[in-house]
């Protein structure tokens, strides 16, 4: 299909129904408003709203209905295939809904949902109180809760999605409704895992925690040499799992400059980042043995602010360098699993890429798999692959560098995805299934209540009955 034009009448009637800006290609900030997190990803959308409330989401989501226009949603832009833009249609931008307002005595925030996880933690730290969000602050808190939402307070309070309380959105037919356990129930179940695919979510209410204002962390770099009987040794830990640590270990050269030099950094290490959520000396105690694995080349272990935590990585992610990552839920971590790790991270073509183990289970595995749409309460672990390189030349390689890599840890794993990290999936909807199991045509069904023509085709689409695919995924590569 030929894509919709909209000409200059049109954009100009339909900018003064909305408060927010809307953005044309030929105006000034164009390009700086198509662009997202992913420098990989180049898209020109035929128009630009910037909304201001739900009611401009309201206006737009009509408008693009009435004009035919393919439609993009953008929290905070930070998905890696770049399904917050498309080419040719309307990018309904919330970047500048970040209204957060927090009621201490309930212990809740609502959240609008272009809000990033700094928003958020400034906000609920001013009351010692957290909701688990993700590991770097300035990720959209919209994308990353309809996905799940893995950060550091994972196996102490669980998912970001299973702290929702209620989801304000604007159905594909313009309609505004509230989703919780009282209201839309399945739309709720749906919301929580199911990605995009049911409207525009405006504003979302979350359950808070006591947290911080200090926590107990560690972040220890090791040589790699030694990975294999230190993660082995890390298993026997995480097995025994202290209630409320979370922790991740990610593998690669990690060449920081402020961190190492001489011989160091180059070198292959390997660093295990960790939280407690819970009193700072309990902390200390339940992390000390994640610093001893063997002699680290460095230890930036300690206690510090939530806040800064939640930051740590924030530099290592800059908004416009090239990114290709994808996730695969792992049965274990066997020897093999460790071995194969230690090979994948030493093969990485950039010195910036990683080969990531997130620690699953506590308050994650204690949810039943049947209360919300999430898959991937069943697993251990779960291994990232993130290529992370500067120039354009080089994207042949690190691409095919995470598809050889997540072809052969495929046989430590069921093939289940983590919707969040892959960007887009290359099995389409076959991967969907092998990811949602028995939870796909669930989904199906609510796709067909809320979006039977697949308006909101640009995510981890779940194909409603009797449409079939569309670009789906606006990326530049599978
Ligand atoms: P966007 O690119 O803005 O949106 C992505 C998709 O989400 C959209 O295409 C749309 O389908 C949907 N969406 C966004 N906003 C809305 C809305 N208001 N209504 C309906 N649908 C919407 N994930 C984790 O779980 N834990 C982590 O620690 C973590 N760390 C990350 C660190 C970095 C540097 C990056 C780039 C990603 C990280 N992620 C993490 C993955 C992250 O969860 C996803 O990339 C997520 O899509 C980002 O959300 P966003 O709002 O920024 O994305």
């Amino acid at each position: 299909m030929a894509p919709a034009t909209i000409d200059t009448n049109q954009a100009t009637a339909f900018g003064a129904t909305v408060r927010g800006t809307v953005i044309r290609p030929g105006d000034t900030n164009y390009d700086e408003a198509r662009a997202v997190w992913n420098g990989m990803i180049d898209k020109r959308p035929a128009l630009i709203v910037r909304c201001r409330g739900a009611a401009d989401v309201i206006a737009a989501v009509n408008f693009a209905r009435e004009h035919d226009l393919p439609v993009a949603v953008r929290g905070g832009g930070h998905n890696v295939a770049g399904t917050a833009v498309c080419d040719d249609g309307l990018v309904i931008d919330l970047s500048e809904m970040r209204g957060v307002r927090v009621a201490p005595h309930e212990r809740t925030a609502w959240v609008q949902a272009g809000a990033t996880w700094a928003d958020v933690d400034h906000e609920t730290q001013a009351f010692g109180l957290a909701t688990p969000g993700g590991v770097v602050s300035d990720t959209g808190v919209a994308g990353l809760t309809l996905g799940g939402g893995i950060g550091h307070l994972r196996c102490a309070y669980g998912l970001t999605c299973d702290n929702l309380r209620s989801v304000e959105l604007v159905t594909a037919d313009g309609e505004y409704l509230t989703a919780s356990e009282d209201e839309h129930e399945e739309l709720f179940w749906g919301l929580r895992g199911g990605g995009g695919n049911f409207g525009v979510v405006t504003a979302f209410e979350f359950d808070l925690h006591p947290v911080g204002p200090d926590v107990a962390t560690c972040l220890v770099f090791y040589p790699s040499d030694r990975l294999t009987e230190c993660l082995q040794a890390y298993r026997a830990y995480v097995k025994s799992a202290p209630k409320g640590v979370s922790t991740l270990v990610f593998a690669g050269e990690l060449p920081d400059e402020a961190l190492f030099e001489g011989n160091d950094i180059h070198r292959q290490k390997f660093a295990v980042m960790g939280c407690y959520a819970g009193h700072v000396n309990d902390g200390e105690r339940k992390l000390s043995p994640l610093r001893t694995l063997t002699k680290p080349i460095a230890d930036l272990s300690g206690v510090r602010p939530y806040t800064e935590f939640q930051q740590f990585l924030d530099e290592d992610y800059p908004d416009g360098m090239r990114y290709y990552w994808k996730s695969l839920y792992l049965d274990g971590l066997s020897a093999s699993v460790i071995d194969r790790i230690a090979y994948w991270a030493e093969a990485a073509p950039s010195p910036l890429s990683t080969v990531d183990i997130w620690q699953l289970g506590g308050a994650i595995e204690r949810v039943d798999a049947e209360e919300s749409a999430f898959a991937g309460r069943h697993a251990p672990f779960l291994l990232g692959v993130e290529a992370n390189w500067e120039r354009a030349e080089n994207d042949e390689a690190n691409v095919e560098w995470v598809q050889d890599c997540l072809n052969d840890m495929r046989q430590f794993s069921d093939g289940s995805v983590y919707l969040n990290f892959p960007g887009f999936l290359e099995g389409g909807e076959e991967t969907m299934r092998a990811t949602f199991g028995p939870s796909y045509e669930r989904l199906v069904v609510l796709k067909d209540e809320y979006d039977p023509s697949n308006f909101f085709s640009r995510n981890q689409n779940v194909v409603p009955s009797g449409t079939t695919r569309t670009d789906g995924g606006a990326t530049a590569r599978e």
